[in-house]
């Protein structure tokens, strides 16, 4: 077994790296376990490893592309003596300290640690439809408030039926000619204000019991092809964009039964701190955050970790 790390961070989007970036520079020498490659959010650099260009990240007049950003977050952590290891997290075991954690299969825990900070993110759920994946980023998106800029007098389709949804659809309309709201049954989830701005949006048009089953397109997306599930009449829907907004899945699985969370499964912590209820273990980013979910507000909430981490270890030494 290793000997005892002073810090740990799970998860490497810009919560986890900016975690990394302040407490490397604090002489506190953190481990990072940046997660595997997979074609989900579930993946070193987190949810913009999957965008194009991120224009609203402070910084970068001209935008930088999702993955360069995480890429340069990355080097940041590095040069200053980060130790990042490309390893999923399979258990961690909170109960006393110092913190255990297990990497990959390993039977004996891989690391001992002071503190943990917990930045695994969330995900978004997405239709699981032919060419969803392939062009994610390339006319598919989760984020109206990244995304919606390019698709300026362009008809798009938003799914879902959900709060969610429906603020993205309103949001799009300062940009699309059209949105067209894609909704499986013939009602909506979403809260009756949402419903009312909806329906009073000329430029949004509700499709009812309506699923897309395929996104059509080489490099950009081109047309949808959806289905009536009342009547299973399939039609292609000619539209420029797709905004999947079915909801978010925090990534808290391995923290069940030993880090308190809200009932939609999101991390809780103590309000305008990282502090989690296990005294040492702190977290930030997205995986406790399920109002904002921002990038900068993921590193914002990762440079807030760093700093009870360090607050904490000296709090230890008194
Ligand atoms: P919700 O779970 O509330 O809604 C998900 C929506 O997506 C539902 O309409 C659901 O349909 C639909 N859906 C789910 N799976 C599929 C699928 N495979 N194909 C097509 N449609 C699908 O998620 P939200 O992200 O909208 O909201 C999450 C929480 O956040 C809610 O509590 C919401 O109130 C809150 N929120 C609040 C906001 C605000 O107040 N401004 C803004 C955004 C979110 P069905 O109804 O048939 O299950």
């Amino acid at each position: 077994m290793s000997e005892t790390k002073e810090v740990v961070i799970i998860g490497s989007g810009p919560a986890g790296l900016t975690a990394a970036i302040y407490t490397a520079r604090a002489s506190l020498n953190p481990v990072i376990i940046e997660g595997e490659p997979s074609s989900t959010s579930d993946q070193p650099g987190g949810q913009l490893m999957l965008t194009t260009e991120v224009e609203n990240f402070p910084g970068f007049p001209e935008g930088i592309m999702g993955p360069e950003l995480m890429q340069n977050m990355r080097a940041q952590a590095a040069r200053f003596g980060t130790d990042i290891v490309t390893a999923k997290v399979s258990k961690v075991d909170f109960s006393e300290r110092p913190f255990k954690i297990w990497v990959g299969r390993d039977e004996e825990p891989t690391y001992l640690a002071e503190t943990v900070i917990v930045s695994t993110g969330a995900q978004s759920l997405m239709l699981d439809i032919p060419g969803e994946s392939r062009l994610m980023g390339y006319g598919v998106s989760t984020c109206a408030t990244c995304d919606g800029f390019f698709f300026r007098d362009q008809e798009i389709a938003v799914v879902g039926g959900g709060d969610s949804a429906l603020e993205e659809a309103n949001f799009l309309t300062k940009f699309a000619s059209k949105v067209h709201l894609l909704v499986r049954r013939d009602e909506l989830r979403a809260s009756q204000i949402m419903q009312d701005r909806a329906m009073a949006n000329p430029k949004i048009e509700i499709v009812w019991n309506t699923s897309p089953l395929e996104v059509h397109g080489e490099q950009t997306v081109s047309h949808l092809t959806v289905v009536d599930n009342i009547t299973k009449e399939e039609r292609e829907l000619k539209v420029s964009g797709m905004f999947v907004a079915i909801g978010h899945k925090p990534n808290t699985a391995l923290f069940e039964g030993q880090l308190d969370m809200k009932p939609n499964g999101y991390l809780v912590a103590e309000p305008g701190t990282t502090i989690t209820n296990v005294p040492g273990v702190f977290a930030s980013g997205d995986v406790q955050d399920d109002y904002y979910r921002q990038a900068i507000t993921a590193a914002g909430s990762g440079c807030q970790a760093a700093l009870d981490a360090e607050r904490w270890l000296e709090a230890q030494q008194d």
